[in-house]
């Protein structure tokens, strides 16, 4: 059916319409005015997102923010309370004069002249191994498992653009490391050393996930920067330590390195805690872990986003 506009109808239409033409000419100039300004400007121009928008709703509950947060604040606790452990063991172990030894990045190839140097001074020590070296260098590692020496984990690549580029790769190198140091051994060690330390890289995620397969978080109280400092002038830095480790009444665990110039002088520093009384003593699954609490420090650069 046909309807015929009468005059008051057409008025209405022809001012709608000249409304629409005189809106869009207008918006038009107003949005060429904006990019103008924007490109001499600079000014960022992302608007506030609205509530509703910026609320992603999960796909599940255990990927939700808050199953993370509850998670996230009992790895915290846990943390604390085993910090608090390690640090009341290592009070103990001081009233012993006990000291911990630990040698990171082995079995390097003179591996058997330090496990000799460390023999002839009644001294024990662990070590913090990688996979690769300990399947080439089986024999010595073997020796030291049958000699009472500690034994632990160091990854397999040594790498933190591997070990630290998603969460699960340091459980899935220290995994690996476990097996193959078990396969030549029969120990099943728990003992982790995070290459370069469990700070700044190894994220809580990281942390809780290496938790949970019963893993054993050690750093240290004493770097003797023997990767860093030329010559003997580790081992007087390593006294330094061990003297102020000594004031602060905490038994030291010194890091040091499976390497010829470390090997070298490491009678000095030996000759140094005979001397002094220390007794060497090598970490065991059963000790509380010292681990460097990560109070919000601890994130990986090294995850592809
Ligand atoms: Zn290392």
């Amino acid at each position: 059916m046909k309807h015929r506009l009468n005059q008051k109808g057409k008025i209405i239409v022809l001012i709608f319409l000249t409304t629409i033409l005189c809106f869009l000419v207008g918006w038009g100039t107003i949005s060429k005015e904006k990019t103008g300004s924007q490109q001499t400007a600079k000014i960022p121009s992302k608007p506030a997102e609205p509530l509703l928008l910026s609320f992603k709703p999960k796909k599940a509950f255990a990927d939700s923010e808050l199953d993370q947060s509850v998670q996230y604040q009992k790895e915290l606790a846990l943390e604390k309370t085993q910090h608090q452990k390690a640090l009341e063991q290592l009070e103990k172990d001081h009233k012993n004069k006990v000291i911990y030894l630990t040698f990171d990045d082995g079995p390097s190839p003179a591996a058997n002249q330090l496990l000799d140097i460390l023999d002839h001074y009644h001294a024990k020590a662990t070590f913090f191994m990688l996979g690769p070296n300990i399947q080439d260098h089986p024999s010595v590692v073997k020796r030291m498992v049958k000699e009472g020496f500690g034994v632990g984990l160091h990854s397999i690549t040594h790498d933190p653009h591997k070990i630290y580029s998603a969460n699960e790769a340091p459980l899935k190198e220290m995994s690996e490391d476990q097996r193959i140091l078990q396969k030549v051994t029969g120990v099943r060690s728990q003992l982790v050393r995070l290459p370069y330390g469990s700070i700044p890289y190894l994220s809580m995620d990281m942390r809780m996930l290496l938790d949970q397969k019963g893993f054993k978080i050690w750093d240290w109280t004493v770097d003797s920067k023997d990767w860093e400092l030329k010559n003997q002038r580790f081992v007087q830095k390593t006294i330094r330590d061990i003297q102020n480790m000594e004031r602060a009444g905490q038994a030291p665990i010194v890091l040091m390195h499976d390497k010829p110039e470390t090997i070298r002088y490491l009678p000095k520093l030996l000759t140094y805690l005979k001397h002094k009384g220390y007794k060497t003593k090598i970490l065991t699954n059963q000790m509380p872990p010292y681990t460097f609490q990560c109070e919000g420090r601890c994130h990986s650069p090294f995850i592809a986003s």
